[in-house]
């Protein structure tokens, strides 16, 4: 079928997209069907007036300042952003892009507009997103400091039982009223030299002394209980001035205590337990006469704690029965 001028009028006035033709005073001499259906008005009503009549307010602004502006200088402007002012409902957005043609003699403009009515819904879109991700990001963060809060509040409870359990592990092994290493201490420590001692399976590598106060029970019963205990936290702290390096002094009983002296073999012990009693005999006890005994022995190749506890222990009777104050060997 040819197509001719009427059917081309025709295919005009049906095009998906307004149409509008402009003289050179931006008076509308034409639009197309679609326009005119756009603006709620018949085409022949649009005929006559000025073409910047088919915006809103805002739109005529851009309409006369930009495109307007850009087909006078350069001919052509592309897709600018407008808004149809329809009768009696709300702006039509609208893309528009014009040309300016030459025809008989004069200067006429030819407008596209599509209908853009995505706009809106791209610029919601584009807004829940925005907000959508916001959200998002806010919850993170409060994920975050909420995670960071509890880390702190882990790392200070652990900090917390760190501090009880050293404080159990010291109370368990600790004297309160003379605040040595008690029995417990002892054992382990001696346990331990034993097995370093057998490593290197010497003999005599090091040794260990147990003392008890002479007579105690008669100062509890001449000057109280509190007086004996008075003299049980001195004779800790005379002791505990004898250690050298890796001593250990341990009360292991009532008014016994231990020395548990590694690297140091008898003769090198002995002197040290000599020197320790004439301490005790030359302190000043107020008054009362302290002495110590104590029975001394050093380590042996199958030693156990036990074996070595029992052979101080006997040391330690001899020199009670030998006549107190002073040091027998086992
Ligand atoms: P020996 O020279 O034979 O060792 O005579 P002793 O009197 O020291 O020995 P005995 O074992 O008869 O007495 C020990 C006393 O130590 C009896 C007990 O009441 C006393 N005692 C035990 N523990 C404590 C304590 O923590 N404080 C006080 N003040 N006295 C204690
Ligand atoms: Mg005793
Ligand atoms: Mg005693």
């Amino acid at each position: 079928m040819p197509i001719g001028p009427t059917e081309l009028a025709h295919f005009w006035d049906l095009a998906p997209s307004g149409h509008a033709v402009i003289d050179e005073h931006g008076i509308l001499l034409a639009t197309n069907r679609t326009l005119a259906d756009w603006m709620g008005e018949p085409a022949a009503a649009l005929a006559g007036r000025p073409a910047s009549d088919l915006f809103t307010s805002t739109a005529r602004v851009l309409y006369l300042g930009l495109l307007a502006y850009r087909l006078a200088e350069r001919g052509r402007a592309e897709e600018v952003h407008l808004e149809l002012a329809v009768l009696g409902a709300p702006p039509l957005p609208v893309l528009c892009s014009g040309r300016r043609i030459r025809y008989r003699g004069a200067h006429l403009i030819l407008l596209t507009l599509q209908e853009f009515s995505r706009k809106h819904a791209l610029e919601k879109e584009m807004l829940a997103s925005r907000q959508a991700s916001e959200r998002v990001l806010s919850q993170r963060e409060a994920a975050i400091a909420e995670l960071e809060s509890l880390g702190r509040t882990l790392e200070a409870r652990r900090l917390e039982l760190e501090a009880i359990n050293q404080r159990l592990g010291h109370e368990a092994t600790t004297d309160p009223l003379t605040g040595l290493p008690n029995r417990r201490r002892l054992d382990e420590a001696l346990l331990g030299a034993i097995r370093h001692g057998e490593s290197r399976s010497h003999h005599g590598s090091f040794s260990l002394a147990l003392l008890d106060v002479d007579h105690f029970k008669q100062i509890n019963d001449r000057h109280g209980h509190s007086a004996g205990d008075r003299v049980l936290a001195r004779l800790a702290a005379l002791l505990e001035a004898t250690l050298r390096g890796d001593d250990l002094a341990a009360r292991i009983g009532g008014e016994e205590f231990a020395l548990l002296m590694p690297h140091t073999p008898m003769p090198a012990a002995r002197s040290a337990m000599q020197r320790l009693l004439e301490a005790i005999r030359a302190h000043d006890w107020e008054g009362l006469r302290v002495t110590v005994s104590s029975g001394l022995t050093d380590f042996r190749p199958g030693d156990t704690p036990q074996t070595m506890l029992e052979r101080a222990d006997r040391a330690l009777y001899a020199a009670k029965a030998a006549g107190r104050d002073r040091i027998a060997d086992g």
